[in-house]
């Protein structure tokens, strides 16, 4: 084991090829349903919201795609990201285990979701768009894509939810700042925001309704395409690069995971960590568990039925067959906004139906004591979102500790939450509540 606290790949070394966990699957993905004809759904239904170079990746066989040099040289602003070991952690929970955190909150935008926003900015850019239109949750994707789109010269559209758009205004002025226009979902700009909001003037919105906003504004827009920040195959394609990155850290460190942990919305940071240790898993090279954490109040991987279901709440997206709360599910308005979702990634909820990973799922006052406790240790403030995997590895260590083994525990610490302390404000003065908002 090296004692080094951290562990750096030079910039030489970051991968030049993502991984594709799809062709090594022991048994093969329910496909993608039309909505309509209840058939698999053909590129030409694809290509209406999406370029047909992310379409290819999206159904890509290949097990290695490679990174195109463009995208590797806006990676190179802040891959490859480090590798830290939380010795401060390990003595404040008095535990054997050792704690290794990847950390993705270097990235401009303060999160991973930079891993898919510059990639896809950059196929789209090469196949004509103009314009790109998205939604966003707690901002962090929505703030990637603005930046993704400056650096490749697109015009960006997007659907905030609305609690985030007024418990966040600074990720929407950062989405500002790199020229993106911002709306609150629901908004007045589409139909189905109009519908919602006749319906219900004090939607709090959700995910799901502002993907219809924005799949309705691309739909209506010429020279728009649609981009989407997790839960698809070729977003969870692009964060392999966390995984990989980190697989050869580990031998730097001189150790291998015994359980690795990510938080879960969407599903692709946990992807992004997790794919190629599953790799690895399939292959007999490596025998770790794998554990996503969401929050108790959307708990789609633990709680929710596998099934085909909408990706939003319009009914607009193709069928995916996934853990879901239904499409129709509201979520309590926790601070984690980023893990507001009703459903999981196709690829996500295959590997739970397959044994391959596991999942937990945490209380918010739980999530808030963990990431508290991390600050104090380690010096770093999570995103909200994050500190679902650090309340599970904590749990995780207690138990090392009870049992007197020493675990080696990894976790994605997917973003750093500057950008969150009104969140921890909350927590603080003793305001939050264990779902929704405060009083
Ligand atoms: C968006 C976000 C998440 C949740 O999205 P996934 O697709 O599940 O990864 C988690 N952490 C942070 C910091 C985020 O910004």
């Amino acid at each position: 084991m090296n004692k080094n606290l951290q562990f750096h790949l030079r910039a030489e070394e970051m991968p030049t090829h993502w991984y594709n966990l799809l062709p090594d699957f022991p048994e093969p993905m329910p496909p993608p349903l039309h909505p309509g004809t209840k058939q698999p759904v053909g590129l030409a239904d694809m290509t209406a919201i999406f370029p047909e170079n992310l379409v290819m990746q999206e159904m890509s066989p290949d097990r290695y795609i490679e990174i195109p040099q463009e995208v590797r040289e806006v990676y190179a602003l802040y891959r490859p990201t480090p590798l830290l070991r939380a010795v401060r952690l390990e003595k404040t929970l008095q535990t054997p285990a050792h704690i290794y955190y990847k950390y993705e909150g270097v990235s401009p935008a303060g999160s991973h979701k930079p891993n898919t926003a510059i990639p896809q900015a950059y196929y789209n850019k090469l196949a004509g768009t103009k314009r790109l239109a998205t939604e966003t949750g707690a901002g962090q994707w929505g703030s990637s894509l603005a930046m993704a789109c400056s650096v490749f010269g697109l015009e960006c559209n997007i659907y905030m939810v609305k609690v985030s758009f007024h418990q966040k205004p600074y990720r929407k002025l950062l989405m500002q700042t790199y020229g993106a226009t911002v709306h609150a979902s629901p908004s007045t700009e589409t139909e189905f925001g109009r519908k919602v909001l006749a319906a219900d003037p004090d939607s709090n919105g959700s995910l799901g309704i502002a993907i219809s906003e924005a799949i309705e504004d691309t739909v209506k827009t010429p020279g728009t395409k649609y981009a989407l920040g997790s839960v698809l195959n070729h977003v969870c394609l692009h964060q392999s690069v966390i995984g990989e990155e980190t697989l050869r850290q580990m031998a730097m460190a001189g150790e291998s995971p015994d359980v690795i942990f990510g938080c879960a919305g969407g599903g692709s940071n946990f992807a992004g960590i997790a794919f190629p240790f599953v790799r690895e898993k399939i292959a007999g090279r490596a025998k770790c568990r794998i554990v996503g954490v969401e929050p108790a109040s959307c708990p789609s991987l633990t709680k929710g039925e596998l099934r085909y279901d909408f990706g939003d709440t319009a009914e607009t997206t193709p069928l995916m067959m996934m853990y879901t709360l239904g499409h129709q599910f509201m979520p309590p308005s926790i601070h984690a906004g980023g893990l507001r979702y009703h459903g999981m990634a196709p690829m996500v909820s295959h590997c739970k139906k397959l044994g391959l990973i596991e999942a937990v799922a945490v209380p918010q006052m739980k999530v808030f004591a963990a990431g508290v406790l991390f600050a104090r240790s380690e010096g770093l403030v999570p995103a909200p979102e994050s500190s679902h995997a650090i309340a599970a590895v904590i749990d995780e260590a207690i138990r090392c500790r009870e049992e007197n083994q020493k675990r080696v525990l990894v976790f994605n610490l997917s973003g750093n939450g500057l950008l969150d302390l009104a969140a921890y404000e909350s927590y603080l003065t003793g305001k939050m509540h264990e779902t929704g908002n405060d009083d």
